[in-house]
């Protein structure tokens, strides 16, 4: 089967937003065995979009269509393709109820506009939107297999994946189970190279890295007659590489550092409290990312100058003026004073030079210590980091966290 992908949106023609669906769509659709040929991107004008669904549908099977679902007049996608089919457009009740549902919840009067997000070239298979108010739909006329989804990410991921992978999968005799490993603290050339025997031997199942700042993720997929029958080929290649990997392999699938961190606290009854300086509550925001941590989170501290390190943490006046605010003495001080002042079990810290400007020879921009008092023992990392601001503060909170995951594992053993 071929497919390929249209996305509909003038903003991704000007450069303002990237293409990531049709990204994650093909990568998706290549590990169904779809192939897939061509990608473009139109622009909303409801002309373009016609000649494109036509030239489409010449050379391809399924063609998915993301963005232009949406209420207002430039959003026409819909339109268009019920057009290209000759369908009529017809009301979708359900569809219609669950948006008044939505609009009565927010105090808001539901719009001429909204409504038009309720109806569908007639004979569609409607797909949910669990994430919005726009749904999708399914258009197959005599094969021709032409889904719409919405353009926001957020929206068109789930439903691709809980309504038109079911959907696309009735085409195909196999089953496809796929199963991430995510891994961090290797980069992901090193990943490849430890397991390049069975990247390079594969088949079913297939092995394939994505790197991701500061994280590897390795998807393994495969194909049989069954879920089960898909499961037991993973297993065993899962295995081989958590072996060859060992601890870097910090989760699978939807976990995050921050959730298996905050599982960790919480299981272990443990309690945190953060001070950061470079990172200015990055660290913080991403434990919060986990829902349940107010169990272990005691607190977090962003004390950017030397008056708010000895004010609130407790540093030491002496150990800024001697080894200054970037150093192993002040993380390590920073960190305890964290777990000192708000009584948590652990505290963590970091304290770095972010740039562009403020480096010197002796302290680069990019230096960074991240310190962690845990247990009664103080650990200080320190971190030599290349790329802008916002790289190097994102690079500190994954490493800060993986630090942390990895001294809870090592001090529950
Ligand atoms: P739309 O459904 O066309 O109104 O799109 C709504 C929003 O979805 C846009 O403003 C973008 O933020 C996002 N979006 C649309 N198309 C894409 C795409 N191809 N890749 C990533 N994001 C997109
Ligand atoms: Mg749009």
């Amino acid at each position: 089967m071929t497919g390929e992908i249209i996305a509909v949106g003038t903003e991704l023609l000007l450069g303002d937003i990237l293409n990531t669906n049709a990204q994650y769509l093909s990568r998706r659709l290549a590990d169904m065995g779809i192939f897939i040929y061509h990608q473009s991107v139109i622009g909303d004008n409801g002309e373009r979009v016609r000649q494109e669904l036509d030239l489409a549908f010449k050379r391809s099977d399924i063609v998915i269509t993301t963005g232009g679902l949406g209420p207002t007049k430039d959003d026409l996608t819909k339109e268009i393709a019920g057009e290209y089919f000759h369908k009529k457009m017809i009301l979708h009740k359900e569809s219609l109820d669950l948006l008044k549902e939505y609009f009565k919840k927010q105090k808001r009067e539901i719009s001429e506009n909204n409504r038009k997000q309720a109806y569908f070239p007639e004979g569609s298979i409607i797909l949910p939107n669990d994430y919005g108010t726009a749904p999708g739909c399914i258009v197959n006329e005599n094969g021709k297999i032409l889904v719409l989804l919405p353009g926001p990410p957020k929206e068109n991921i789930p439903m691709f994946e809980n309504y038109v992978v079911p959907y696309l999968q009735r085409f195909s005799k196999d089953t496809l189970v796929s199963k991430t490993l995510r891994i961090c603290g290797m980069g992901e050339s090193t990943v490849v190279t430890k397991i390049g025997h069975i990247i390079d031997n594969q088949s079913n199942p297939t092995v394939a890295s994505y790197a991701k700042e500061n994280e590897v993720t390795l998807r393994i997929t495969a194909k049989a007659k069954t879920k089960e029958e898909a499961c037991s080929l993973i297993a065993p290649i899962e295995r081989e590489i958590r072996y060859i990997l060992g601890e870097n392999v910090y989760g699978v699938d939807e976990d995050s550092l921050e959730s298996v961190i905050g599982k960790m606290l919480i299981d272990n009854n443990l309690t945190i409290a953060v001070a950061e300086s470079c990172t200015g509550g990055l660290l913080c925001g991403r434990l919060v990312n986990y829902p349940g941590i107010s169990r272990a989170l005691i607190e977090g501290n962003v004390t950017y100058s030397n008056d708010a390190k000895v004010r609130r943490l407790g540093v030491r006046p002496e150990t800024l003026q001697m080894f200054g605010a970037v150093s192993k003495e002040t993380a390590a001080e920073m960190a305890q004073g964290a777990a000192r002042t708000s009584g948590a079990h652990i505290g963590i810290s970091t304290t770095g030079l972010a740039g562009p400007g403020g480096g010197s020879a002796e302290k680069p921009v990019g230096l960074v210590y991240v310190g962690l008092y845990m247990d009664g023992k103080v650990y200080v990392k320190e971190l030599n980091l290349s790329g802008d601001r916002q790289s190097i503060r994102n690079r500190t909170v994954t490493i800060a966290l993986d630090f942390l995951r990895r001294k809870l594992i090592s001090n529950s053993k």
